[in-house]
């Protein structure tokens, strides 16, 4: 197979990937299991929030023309959240409530505990307050039949709680992609086993499979292959199976044991891509096999890392629902001067910290392609366009937290 000659831009594999990556079907999933789901439908308030007019204090209810500084109101009843009162408030009446309590009807007003004498069965208002204070009234957070939510939400605990408040018990979500992720390398062995001459811990099916859950993907680890056409032709075949996406990483370059590609041309899989101009990462590839997805991932772990970012990432927001499902850069500033690539984008490992109201990124020692052990400490990959000469310390400068 040739060389990666026609390399092509980021953007453009991007956007070659995001045409091709629609949104899954939708289901129902019940509140309490959608954390990281997102809504494909909008959801709206089987209530109205606060569904009765309620107390925000503990104090007493009364209607504030009664309650002038100095009066004396008796108190005729005591209200507990969840225990509205039995009657209305009557004219120079006082009603004991607490935070929550439904304020009764005839009452106006809540006056704070701190702003009575309390002498048990009356109180004595040392300070009046006006009509409606303390008075959270019925729907003014949501009416009935309101939108609390819009689809392309993105599920976290604001919202959680904002659909069980409304009383929604079930929303409607896009599935989650279920990736498939298959490594190659007759190199690799599990953690755990002893290292023979020449091979190496296999790191990249654990990198994706938690990237690819935390991405809101339901990951599948398929195992690692050898470095052989009819076993890889045999696991590829299975991996197409049952998944919106497969993953493979190693073996997509150009030496002779990189099969992955010709295997996988072989199983009608077609190549939408393959060599984009970034580092690391540069021998990427991206195909389809009907609606199945199929990212090639270089073998070197920090590729996979960058590549997963730029590429994989965006596919699975997309197959969510997500509206902007592109990858979410972040604003900052270069802690020391970097050497630009001439003809490749590069996204460096770096650690961020705040300096007054400036994120300043710094690069970690190391930014070869295989030193996954130093990426590790990294927080953010910064975005060094391609082009001549270096970026100087402090020039501003895009990134992607990790
Ligand atoms: P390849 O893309 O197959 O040429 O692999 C590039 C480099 O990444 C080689 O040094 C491989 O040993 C290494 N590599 C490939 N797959 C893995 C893996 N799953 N875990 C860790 N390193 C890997
Ligand atoms: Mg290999």
């Amino acid at each position: 197979m040739s060389t990666v000659t026609q390399l092509i831009s980021v953007a453009e594999a991007q956007r070659l990937v995001l045409e091709r990556a629609k949104r899954l079907d939708t289901e129902r999933v019940p509140v309490e299991r959608a954390a990281g789901r997102v809504l494909a439908e909008e959801a709206s308030s089987l209530v109205d929030l606060p569904p009765f007019a309620s107390s925000a204090m503990d104090g007493f209810a009364v209607r504030a023309e009664d309650a002038g500084a100095g009066a004396r109101l008796p108190v005729v009843a005591r209200i507990a959240a969840g225990s509205p009162a039995d009657r209305e408030l009557a004219a120079g009446e006082a009603m004991a409530i607490s935070t929550g309590g439904s304020v009764p009807d005839g009452a106006d007003s809540v006056i704070p505990l701190e702003l009575v004498d309390d002498s048990g069965d009356s109180i004595e208002i040392r300070e009046p307050v006006h009509a409606g204070a303390n008075v959270r009234e019925r729907g003014s957070d949501v009416r009935t039949g309101d939108v609390v939510l819009e689809p392309g939400i993105r599920l976290g605990p604001a919202q959680v709680g904002a659909l069980a408040a409304a009383g929604v018990h079930e929303v409607q979500c896009a599935k989650r992609p279920r990736v498939g992720i298959l490594v190659t390398g007759s190199e690799l062995k599990q953690p755990g086993e002893p290292l023979g001459p020449g091979e190496i811990y296999e790191s990249n099916g654990l990198l994706l499979a938690t990237a690819l859950q935390l991405a809101g993907a339901v990951p599948a680890q398929l195992g690692a292959v050898g470095d052989d056409s009819d076993e890889l032709e045999r696991a590829m075949e299975r991996a197409l199976l049952g998944f919106d996406m497969l993953v493979t990483s190693g073996g997509a370059s150009v030496g002779p044991h990189d099969l992955v590609r010709e295997t996988q041309a072989g199983l009608r899989v077609e190549e939408v891509f393959w060599g984009v101009a970034v580092k690391p990462g540069k021998p990427v590839a991206f195909g389809t096999r009907r609606d199945h997805l199929v990212f090639n991932l270089p073998g070197n772990p920090v590729s996979v890392l960058v590549t997963f970012e730029l590429f994989v990432r965006p596919a699975v927001n997309a197959l969510l629902g997500l509206p902007e499902p592109e990858p979410a850069f972040r604003r900052g500033a270069l802690a020391a001067p970097m050497r630009r690539n001439a003809e490749r984008d590069q996204y460096i490992r770096a650690r961020s910290r705040p300096e007054g109201d400036e994120v300043v990124l710094e690069p970690i020692a190391g930014q070869e392609s295989h030193m996954i052990a130093r990426a590790g400490r990294a927080d953010a990959l910064i975005e060094v366009k391609a082009g001549p000469g270096e970026l100087a310390a402090g020039a501003p400068v895009r990134y992607l937290a990790i």
